[in-house]
């Protein structure tokens, strides 16, 4: 099946009242049958529902809906896109290990890296977005993943996901792709070969700025690749928290089962019944939403070339941009989604911009179906000083734009009342 028609049905057959709509199943805990069926789910030989930060019937359809989307094994939904990326990376490591990340990612995403887990004792390597090879001399036998977005947020630059998914492959490390910002209407990148794919789904997906969530994807295959691996020797050894479980044993994509088992179990970042239901309304539209983010991107874009006020330009659909021949290659018909920045000459100018336009709302969210306009450099980027923030592209004129919904000439016309007040 395509992808229109899995957002609209994979993971959801009706209940017996024949509910069109998905039903919430807005419950804590499940009741069950008897002493027996309660002792069965406690030792999975049932598989029904125990307790919702574990597993929820309107979260499992949202899973299954992803895991489709993606092409992927299994799917878990989590509460946010950092929980996900958190369960994602915390799943392969243990204190002394090291993780290789692209230097274009999401700033929550290095803070999590850097500081965060660096005090559970992960080392932080980090390799040139633009230059995979750079990747091989950073690995040794304590990597125990590589981290990079298919289209990053705010740099706007397009990975080459066959070639750092060979790199992975070559040294059998764990790759995570971070597919927020393109979504699974633009690429999947496990079929370029990733392992794992994660997602903030409180940008596109939402796409109107209502929920937060995030999920975790992994490919079919990992089982067999975790077996008798020493490099993650956790996954095929007894677990003792779970009575000695070993997860590659079960027939269960293993990533995933000790996601849910373990790390939900003891960390619970689980997305609310509601949460999932309302992501399960805004992936019907996914599809449909995305064409539009990536039309009007390319109509704006277009617009901003123009003028002579705005320098480095970055939108990916433009014939000039240094990532035009990836994003024609990986994304579905060449649509680049819904991001773009420029500069202007200096933080007043952009100020000036943010201030004076009336469509765009300031804000330092994306994916929303209204736009939005961000000064990362005094906002998303605060916490980062000037001369670093230099040094991963974050200048004091950048803008960032995330094109919604509304009527591209609309959107230029607001833009250009800016420019000139
Ligand atoms: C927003 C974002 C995240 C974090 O997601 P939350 O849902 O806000 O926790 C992670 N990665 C990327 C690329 C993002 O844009």
């Amino acid at each position: 099946m395509n992808k229109e028609t899995l957002a609209i049905h994979a993971g959801y057959g009706k209940d017996s009242q024949g509910t069109m709509a998905v039903p919430i199943y807005q419950t804590t805990a499940f009741a069950f049958d008897s002493a027996q069926q309660a002792s069965d789910r406690f030792c999975l030989q049932d598989l029904g529902n125990i307790y919702t930060r574990l597993t929820n019937p309107t979260t499992a359809i949202l899973e299954a809906r992803l895991a489709e989307l993606e092409g992927g094994a299994s799917a878990i939904a989590t509460a946010s896109g950092q929980a996900a990326i958190f369960y994602a990376v915390a799943n392969l490591f243990e204190s002394g290990d090291n993780i290789v990340i692209s230097d274009k990612i999401y700033g929550g995403s290095v803070t999590l890296f850097k500081y965060t887990m660096k005090r559970f004792g992960l080392e932080t390597r980090v390799f040139e977005n633009d230059n995979p090879e750079s990747i091989e001399a950073l690995i040794d036998d304590k990597t125990k993943a590589i981290f990079f977005e298919s289209l990053s947020n705010p740099q706007i630059a397009v990975a080459d996901i066959d070639a750092i998914s060979a790199i992975a492959k070559k040294h059998g490390v764990i790759s995570i792709c971070d597919n927020t910002v393109a979504t699974p209407y633009l690429i999947n990148p496990i079929a370029h070969g990733t392992d794992i794919v994660v997602h903030s789904c409180s940008k596109y997906m939402s796409g109107q700025g209502l929920a937060l969530g995030g999920a975790i994807i992994d490919r079919d295959g990992l089982t067999e690749f975790f077996k008798d691996n020493p490099r993650y020797a956790h996954f095929s050894t007894p677990d003792a928290s779970y009575h000695g479980l070993v997860y590659t044993d079960l027939p269960f994509p293993a990533f995933n089962l000790r996601i849910r088992l373990a790390l939900l179990r003891d960390i619970g970042a689980t997305p609310s019944p509601f949460n999932s239901w309302s992501l399960i309304q805004s992936i019907e539209t996914l599809a449909l939403r995305m064409e539009k983010h990536s039309s009007n991107g390319q109509k704006v874009a277009e617009y901003l070339e123009s003028k002579s006020e705005v320098f480095n330009l970055n939108y990916p659909g433009l014939k000039s941009n240094k990532y035009y021949d990836l994003a024609k290659k990986y994304f579905k018909d060449g649509l680049c989604s819904g991001l773009l920045s420029f500069e202007v000459k200096d933080k007043d100018t952009a100020w000036k911009i943010l201030d004076n336009t009336d469509i765009f709302s300031i804000v330092v969210n994306i994916g929303d179906s209204k736009s939005i306009i961000t000064h990362p450099s005094t906002t998303t980027h605060q916490q980062i000083p000037l001369d670093e923030q230099k040094e991963i592209g974050i200048t004091e004129g950048l803008v960032r734009l995330s094109i919604g919904l509304e009527d591209a000439s609309d959107l230029i016309e607001d833009l250009e009342t800016a420019f000139n007040s």
